[in-house]
């Protein structure tokens, strides 16, 4: 079945009209039909950590009883948790939709061990590799080390022009 609207949380959601595979068993019993579902439906997201794209998928199960008696069914109205039978109608969204949205991920993840976003610059830091930092004050010995480049520019310098001079 495509999936219905609206099924999202804040960083995830089942893509609307998306291929939901649905598997349901229905049983009639006393006070009106038992229904068993299994779905599986594809999600996609945001990492929580760094907001890259992330897809993945959900697997549910629900047992949900729908009562016959449509006398109840205007009783309880919308808000209850009952569910029943429209005439010969079984309308199993409602179940479904509560199933995923319970399922899907709140803090979904590009990967398991995301690093998540640099605090400093806000770069990926899966993209900035693993030496990125902000160590603002320089390493004494790279500051040794540009002293020691710089001091042999000049000497190069210095020999051009005595080959200049020769
Ligand atoms: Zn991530
Ligand atoms: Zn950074």
């Amino acid at each position: 079945m495509p999936a219905p609207a609206d099924l999202r949380v804040a960083l995830a959601c089942v893509p609307t009209g998306a291929d939901v595979k649905l598997t349901v068993l229905l049983e009639a019993v006393s006070e009106g039909v038992l229904v068993t579902g299994e779905a599986s439906a594809p999600v996609t997201g945001e990492c929580a950590r760094c907001l890259e794209p992330t897809a993945s998928s959900v697997d549910v199960a629900f047992r949900e009883l729908y009562e016959h008696d449509d006398a109840r069914y205007e009783e309880a109205g919308d808000d209850s948790d009952r569910r029943f039978l429209r005439g010969d109608l079984l309308d199993l969204e409602p179940a479904f939709r509560d199933a995923v949205v319970l399922a899907l991920p709140l803090a979904p993840l590009c990967r398991p061990d995301c690093a998540g976003l640099c605090a400093e610059c806000g770069v990926r830091l899966a993209d900035a590799g693993p030496g990125h930092d902000h160590d603002s004050a320089p390493d004494p010995r790279w500051a040794r080390l540009r002293e020691l480049d710089m001091g042999r520019e000049r000497r190069n310098g210095a020999s051009a022009v005595d080959g200049q001079e020769a």
